[in-house]
């Protein structure tokens, strides 16, 4: 690109904030908690893999990475999850329901909350031809397969664009759960001025895939539960203190692995000796907001 072409580029920069909503509004968790912890757990299966390059379909042990969920990952979770009295939300590709329904089947039966993350987990783009099939198709199969009508998503890869905000409140969806610029729920506003959805922002802080995952693409230490414990509880311990919430970005092929299942049981508890942090749902945490939020008025 010549140096003259750069600088229009650059030149139209929008001079305002990429996001231009509302501060979040200071709401009180329901019945006096303190802090709230988003409980969330993203099925990606194969589809994590094969996202970036679906050829990696015949790379049977890359792919095996992604299987782990439905054989033992998300059956341990779920495990875990009834042992611990707790729902959550599972943000599950479409993709993933069609091949492996019985694991949809299974958490839908334990009564958690299932929740959209596109189809082939194809990160949004602007201009992306694939950007409209990858919720209607999601949709489509969640529907079908678990008679589900999701009203959370997620973006896979964690990315968004005007196009995508604009498209999930046509299609009906309450709330996301992909931006990382708060601690506290807040209602988007659109480009063209209206409200967007809720969003219920995450952190790289509770994404057990930085922590817990070494493979051919990225191999890497893992870090030992002393590590990953320390910085979740910092996290949440501070967060309880400004009264704020903690969102989970935990994957089944990390997480549902046996040392890492055992660390999360431990935070888990931790995170209940408090007394005062409210273990929620998405949907749960954005019907309160929404509630609040109409009362503010
Ligand atoms: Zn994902």
């Amino acid at each position: 690109m010549a140096a003259s072409e750069a600088a229009m580029t650059i030149e139209r920069v929008p001079l305002h904030p990429a996001n231009r909503a509302p501060l979040a509004p200071e709401f009180p968790w329901p019945e006096g908690h303190k802090a709230a912890m988003f409980l969330s757990v993203d099925v990606d299966a194969e589809t994590a893999w094969t996202c970036k390059d679906p050829a990696r379909f015949s790379e049977l042990v890359t792919m095996s990475f992604g299987g782990y969920e439905a054989r033992v990952g998300v059956p341990k979770l779920l495990e875990l999850l009834r042992q611990e009295s707790l729902r959550a939300t599972f943000f599950v590709t479409g993709w993933s329901v069609e091949a492996h329904p019985a694991m949809a089947e299974a958490i839908l039966r334990d009564g958690h909350e299932i929740a959209h993350h596109g189809f082939h987990h194809l990160m949004p783009q602007p201009g992306d031809p694939m950007l409209v099939e990858e919720i209607d198709r999601g949709l489509e199969v969640l529907k079908r397969r678990l008679g589900v009508v999701p009203v959370g998503y997620r973006a896979p890869l964690g990315e968004s664009c005007e196009e995508l905000r604009v498209l999930l409140k046509q299609r009906g969806l309450i709330y996301s759960s992909s931006w990382r610029d708060d601690v506290r729920p807040y209602r988007h506003l659109l480009d063209d001025g209206t409200p967007g959805l809720i969003e219920l922002p995450v952190t790289m802080t509770y994404d057990d895939w930085l922590y817990g995952l070494s493979h051919r693409y990225s191999p890497r230490p893992m870090f030992p539960r002393e590590h990953v414990l320390s910085l979740w509880q910092d996290e949440l311990a501070e967060t309880r203190d400004w009264g704020g919430m903690v969102t989970t970005v935990l994957h089944p092929q990390v997480s549902g692995r046996p040392m890492r299942l055992r660390l999360l049981r431990s935070f888990l508890r931790h995170t209940r000796e408090y007394g005062d942090v409210w273990i929620a749902t998405g949907q749960e945490i954005a019907a309160h907001f929404a509630t609040c939020e109409a009362k503010a008025g």
